[in-house]
């Protein structure tokens, strides 16, 4: 059965590049009607914190990216102890006592002679007598998986095929001196045993993957399909990572982006598909194929979000947005006719209450030097209220007998007076809202 996971650390809120990554699984799995994992990636005690997880569900839910499992790192250790130590027995693990200084100048020299700056292995020539004496006086050391120098190959759902020499990387660490195991192996021993069939990571993992590969092979694991997406850059291709932290999803949650636009646009964006708006995320899973997302930096733009924003919020019936209205201020009986009024008018749900402040309370008017006594002959004329969906028609035909008008000419200068600005709804349907003009009538 496909099985898929998004796996973040809880080490910070989750932004526009994780949401990527959640989104592809999760697509994935739903499509073949599979399973998808929420994996907390804590691992690390000191960095990870419960506000953080509980900010990543929160995130998820708000998008509708429900999970069917949710797993835990730091519930797993004693599964990671069992796969170190079978490691051990294989002779795949060995420790390794250099200081971080040490390793640092060892890179420096090889790069110096023009190598590539991958660790020497000199503490696998380590006695154990020698070993026992670094410990003494270092501690433990790191525990360090040794690679089979051969290439490490695989087909990549979007990069295509990859090789890389294994003799090019690292022997990775995989527990460190003070016993805290770290993300590669824990990773690999997860997807092993929980059965993962297909994980999509950002491009950052390659190399990862590459030793992850053997590592899963040691332990007698199947290898799972991979597929590393583009990193995302700005609008003008510059790098997002340091940016990244200004892309929170609960940020742009705040400024009121709807989980439709952003799963619209990020579902499509980098493939060879168009992006277009759908608001059930049904539509999205059917649509849906790695294989047409390419490998090249992928460009997002956050305010590509607000015109999907409001597309999606144009089709929305009053139920689904009611306590918006309400919570800007526009009573019950109201509440039809002023959704009916705004939403075509407004960008987020945080619009809605400058439109009630507007038919409360009044605009500041807007008007021009030349229409200043065109306006006062206009407003003169103005009927009695209560106003209704004629009100607009009978009032400007009588302007326009009056003072010879017409079009635009006659039309603008009124919106603007009456409501500050130029653009907005449909004039003959925002009379009756307009309280502060209705009582002055
Ligand atoms: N916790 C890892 C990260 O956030 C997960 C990477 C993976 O998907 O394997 O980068």
């Amino acid at each position: 059965m496909t099985t898929t996971r998004f796996a973040p650390s809880p080490t910070g809120h989750i932004h526009i590049g994780n949401l990527r990554t959640a989104l592809m699984n999760y697509l994935i799995a739903r499509k073949a009607e599979g399973t998808f994992i929420l994996r907390i990636d804590d691992t690390d005690p000191e960095r990870s914190k419960e506000e953080y997880v509980d900010g990543i569900k929160r995130d998820l839910e708000w998008l509708g990216l429900h999970w069917d499992r949710l797993e835990r790192q730091s519930e797993r250790l004693d599964r990671y102890a069992d796969a170190a130590d079978k490691l051990r027995s294989m002779g795949r693990f060995y420790e390794a006592f250099e200081t971080p200084t040490e390793l640092d100048l060892k890179r420096k020299k090889q790069l110096n002679m023009g190598k590539p700056p991958v660790y020497d292995r000199a503490a696998l020539a380590l006695s154990e007598a020698e070993k026992d004496a670094l410990r003494a006086e270092r501690g433990d050391g790191v525990w360090r998986f040794k690679l089979d120098q051969e290439r490490i190959e695989w087909n990549d759902g979007i990069l295509g095929d990859i090789s890389i020499d294994a003799a090019s990387v690292s022997d990775p660490v995989l527990i460190r001196g003070d016993g805290q195991v770290l993300y590669t192996l824990a990773s690999v021993v997860d997807d092993t045993e929980m059965g993962v069939t297909n994980v999509v990571r950002g491009s950052d993992h390659v190399t990862n993957t590459a030793t992850q590969i053997q590592i899963i092979e040691a332990l007698g694991g199947t290898v799972p399909a991979f597929a590393h997406h583009s990193l995302l850059t700005g609008p003008q291709g510059e790098a997002l990572s340091k940016r990244l932290g200004t892309l929170a999803l609960k940020d742009l949650r705040e400024q009121g982006v709807q989980p439709a636009a952003l799963l619209s646009l990020m579902a499509r964006l980098g493939s060879s598909d168009p992006v277009e708006l759908h608001g059930d995320i049904e539509d999205l899973v059917e649509g849906f194929d790695i294989s047409r997302f390419g490998s090249a930096p992928t460009k997002f733009d956050a305010e590509d979000l607000f015109p999907l924003t409001a597309r999606y919020l144009a089709t929305l019936p009053l139920e689904a947005v009611a306590s918006h209205v309400a919570a800007a201020g526009a009573p019950d009986d109201m509440a039809a006719q002023f959704w009916d009024v705004t939403r075509e008018n407004i960008t987020t749900l945080r619009d809605l209450e400058g439109w009630w402040s507007l038919m409360r309370d009044g605009a500041e008017p807007q008007i021009d030097d030349e229409d200043k006594e065109f306006v006062a002959e206009a407003l003169a004329l103005l009927p009695d209220g209560p106003f209704d969906g004629d009100t607009w028609g009978q009032w400007t035909a009588a302007v326009k007998a009056q003072t010879g008008r017409k079009g635009r000419g006659l039309f603008m200068p009124l919106r603007k007076a009456l409501t500050g600005q130029s653009h907005g709804p449909d004039m003959s349907a925002l009379m009756p809202l307009l309280q502060v003009v209705k009582a002055r009538s």
